[in-house]
Order: structure tokens, then sequence, then C-alpha cells
């Protein structure tokens, strides 16, 4: 970087997500020293907006970590001294034009400038924004990157012809598409609890997994801010990408090395030995009103007599040698009792147990269960099967437990954006979704997706707060499951 500068331009930077996220991610990485010394940040929209108050709008956002309180009111000055705002439509060349000439004259006193485009704007304009910042504000002596966030279309069809759109403008190695599900600190340590560790890897298969599931749950509903959410509903917005994402680099083989291609080669060949998911696995749910919290069809947003669904149930299979008959259920919806992300692991029961008399009837509760919490409260746990203490001979289950707050006391853990931003200036894409992996997850629930819109299925309704529809049981039982974070509740 001695010879090279950096600018960093997020697009939609009046919006919800650069404000939330992006800037404060950016600050972190720059106050941590972590950038280039010669990066600029700049923020392109249609609203008007000057450079100072564009700096008064994201100054209120960033927030330093606790371990850097002292210096924080300095870096924040030097931070926002290096961002400024560029107006302009999205769809015409002008406004890129404008910026790429503000870029130039800060980039001017070294030989290399290296841009980067974050595409933090809705789906209608990603293929005109894309095309211009490619086309009108690359960098002509370094590298120029685009980020690019979810949606990646509604189905296979649309996903490829935005595929086809960015290839007319950019090569696969400039697009950089975004899932802050893989830069949690839990899903970029799943790789390596299993792969640096003898006590696990021998049991990651049929031989010893009895089903695995990945849950999400959010305890708040749309909100007022259904409108986005409308038109693509949990399995969409969720299910075919995040919880997907998880579930491949859970099943995937061991890759050749950590270099991103490798570990995308091992992803796009898993996601491939997926069963296309069938209408008779799926449960799809809607939030009703419950008391004072409104229901989804209150939110003056959503239209009236949506059938989307804001939670589903899946039951999804891998036909290779590791995994066949194996159940992975994927489980995600909103309004319910709490919120949390969690990958379960099952394992068998132990065949022709001593202790099985000690253990009551409730078999299912004292298999080995492995619990890797994401979010909050990070932790990864394995309950396993004890004595009580004392005289006489009784099981229990215990943890052996590993919690993030009380391990790692002194790291605080970045932010999923930190993360996959640098992860961009570094160029290592292996957070990143290649373009086919993209394609073979969308070819796993197009279908689905197809069918529930055209039979027009009426999700279950449950209540705000609840605990998601009754199906959501049904359909674990019938492949001999019950859902584990439930269980584990009832225990409690
Ligand atoms: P947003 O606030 O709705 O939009 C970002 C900016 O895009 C707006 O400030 C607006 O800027 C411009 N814009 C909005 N509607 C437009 C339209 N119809 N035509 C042209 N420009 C329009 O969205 P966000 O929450 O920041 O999220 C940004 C993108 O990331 C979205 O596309 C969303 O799909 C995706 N995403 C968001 C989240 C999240 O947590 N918020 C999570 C994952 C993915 P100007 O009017 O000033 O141009």
């Amino acid at each position: 970087w001695e010879h090279s500068s950096l600018s960093i331009c997020v697009l939609g930077a009046s919006g919800d997500l650069a404000k939330k996220k992006i800037f404060p991610a950016l600050f972190a990485l720059y106050y941590e020293g972590l950038l280039p010394p010669n990066v600029q940040f700049y923020g392109y929209a249609r609203t008007k907006m000057s450079d100072e108050a564009f700096r008064e709008m994201i100054g209120g956002t960033l927030a330093c970590r606790i371990d850097a309180r002292e210096r924080c009111g300095e870096a924040q000055e030097k931070f926002l001294q290096r961002c400024f705002y560029q107006a302009g439509s999205y769809d015409q060349a002008a406004g890129f034009s404008a910026l790429s000439v503000r870029m130039a004259s800060q980039e001017a006193v070294l030989p290399r400038a290296n841009r980067i485009f974050f595409l933090s704007i809705p789906p209608n304009v990603f293929l005109d924004a894309a095309g211009n910042a490619a086309d009108v504000a690359s960098s002509r002596t370094g590298w120029t990157r685009v980020i690019v966030e979810k949606p990646f279309g509604r189905d296979a069809a649309s996903s490829r012809e935005l595929a086809d759109g960015l290839s007319r403008h950019l090569s696969e190695d400039q697009i950089y598409r975004i899932d802050h599900y893989l830069g949690k600190e839990l899903i970029e340590n799943l790789t390596v609890l299993r792969f640096s560790n003898s006590v696990f890897e021998p049991l990651w298969s049929r031989q010893h997994i009895r089903n695995v599931q990945v849950i999400f749950s959010e305890d708040f509903g749309t909100e007022g801010r259904g409108g986005y959410f409308d038109r693509y509903g949990i399995i969409r917005d969720v299910i075919q990408n995040h919880l997907l994402q998880i579930l491949a680099l859970f099943a995937m083989e061991q890759p050749v090395s950590l270099d991103a291609e490798d570990i995308r080669n091992e992803k796009v060949k898993v996601l491939r030995s997926m069963k296309v998911v069938g209408p008779e696995d799926v449960v799809v749910g809607q939030y009703r009103a419950r008391g004072k919290l409104p229901g989804y069809l209150d939110d003056d947003t959503v239209p009236k007599g949506s059938l989307t669904p804001t939670f589903a149930a899946v039951a999804m299979f891998i036909d290779n040698a590791r995994w066949d008959g194996v159940p992975f259920l994927l489980k995600a919806g909103k309004a319910l009792h709490r919120r949390y992300a969690e990958i379960r692991v099952q394992f068998r029961h132990v065949p022709g147990n001593l202790y099985r008399s000690k253990q009551g009837s409730n078999l299912d509760a004292h298999t080995n269960e492995l619990v890797i919490r994401i979010q909050p409260q990070e932790a990864i746990y394995l309950k396993i099967n004890n004595k009580v203490p004392g005289l006489g001979l009784r099981l229990d289950t215990s943890r052996l437990d590993l919690q993030y707050n009380t391990a790692y006391q002194q790291a605080a853990l970045p932010d999923a954006y930190e993360r996959l931003l640098l992860d961009v200036v570094q160029g290592d894409k292996r957070l990143f979704i290649r373009a086919d992996e993209l394609e073979a997850a969308w070819s796993l629930y197009t279908p689905l997706l197809h069918s529930l819109e055209r039979q027009k299925v009426a999700p279950e309704l449950y209540p705000y707060g609840s605990r998601g529809p009754v199906g959501a049981h049904y359909l674990a039982a019938k492949y001999g499951v019950r859902w584990g974070d439930l269980n584990e509740e009832e225990d409690e």
C-alpha cells in the first residue's frame, strides 16, 4: 500500500444499512489501523447533501469499542475528515463521472489507485449502478471491486439475469457477493472447530449424527418495514441464503486448502449433492396479532391478504456417502419468543447403553448434542451424560461449556461487516458467494418457491411472541426429530 491509495464508496449512502452497519464498520477498521494509510471514504446517493451534512449524519453512528474509548473522539474526527459525499442518480453517468473526478483529486499523489464500491441500494437499481460504477468510475491505475448485498434475485432465473447483467461490466473476481452471516465469528469458527480438533471430524457423518438443525429466530416483526420483506418472504430472506450457507460449510468435505477457491469448490459440491426441496418438506407460517402486538398483516406497508411466510421450517437431505438419510432441519421466523441463531447437532443413541435404566424414558433427551450459538452470547457447548455426584448411581445431562464472554473476556467480537469489508480490501474471497454457488443454492429452492406462490399456499398462523406454528413439530416428527431448542427450554 506504500504506493497505492484506496477509495471506498457506498452507493445508497443515505440509507439505513450504510448508517447502521457500513460506516460504523469502516470506522472500526480505520481506528484499529487496518486500512491503508491513504484511504478515503465516499457516500453516493440521490439525496442532496453537503460533505458537512453527510459527516454529521454518519458521525452520530460511529462508536468505539471499550478498549479504544480514550482516543475515540480524535479518531472519529480524523475519520470524518476523510469522508466525502457526492449526490447523483444511479442510472446516469454524470454523477459517477463527478464522483470519479473527486476520487481522482484525492488519489493523485500516488501512482496506483484502488477503488471499492459497496452497492447498498434496492435491487431495482443494482444493475444501473454497478454498470455506471464499473464503466465510468473504475480505477484506471489499480483494481476496482464491487460489493453486492442480497437479494441476489428472487429465483433461479432472475438471479441468472442479475449475474449476466453484472458480468457485462465486471469480471467474476471483481464481484464480492456478501452474505453477512459468513462474517459472524462462530460461523468462521465452524471449520476450525471441525477440521482442527480430532474429536469432531471422525464423528461428522451419518454414522454418528442423527440430525442437524440450523435455527434462526427473531423476537420482532417487520415493524412498518414490511414492504421490502413482503416481496421476498422468510425463505428467500434467511433460509435460501444464510441458513443454506451455514449448512454447506457444516456439511462440506475437507477442502484442499484454506484458499477461497478450494473452500468454495467444496461448498458447491455439497450444495449440488442436496435434494431439491419439495413442498412435502416445508411448513410455512405467518405471525398474527397477540394482545397489543401487531400481526404481519397489520403492518401498513404489507399488502392486504398477503400470504408471504414470516416463518418456515424445511427438511433437507444430502445424497452423498457421508450424509445419506440424515435430516437437516432449517427453521427461521420473525416475531417469535426469543432472538437467537444456532446450530444443533444431535448424535445417535449409544448402542447397548449400559445406563439406559438410569436415564429415564426420554432417550432423545439423553443423547449427546453439540450446540453452536451464533448469536447472541456466542457459545459452543456439548451436552453429555454425567453421574450426579454422591452415593448411588443417577445420571443427568450436563454441559461442556465454552461461553465466549467468559473465555475471551478481552476480545471484543468484530461486527460481521468489519470482517467482510477487510476481506474485500485484502482481496480474500473465502467468505463471499461465488456465482456457481448462488446458482446451486437457487436451484434447490426455486421449484418450491414457485409452487408455494402458484398454489397460493396459506401460511399457518402463529401468535406474535410464540414458538411458531405447530406444523414445524410435525415436520420434525416425520423424520423422528425433536427441535433441540424447544426441548432444552422444557428442561430448563
Ligand atoms: P434503503 O434504506 O431502503 O435504501 C438505501 C438507499 O437507496 C436509500 O437511502 C435511497 O437513497 C436509495 N433508494 C431507496 N429506494 C430507492 C428506489 N426505489 N430507487 C432508487 N433508489 C432508492 O435500504 P437499506 O436498508 O439501506 O439497505 C440497502 C440494501 O441492502 C437494500 O437493497 C437491501 O435489499 C439490502 N439489505 C439490507 C439489510 C438491512 O439490514 N437493512 C440487510 C441485508 C440486505 P437516495 O434516495 O438518497 O438515492
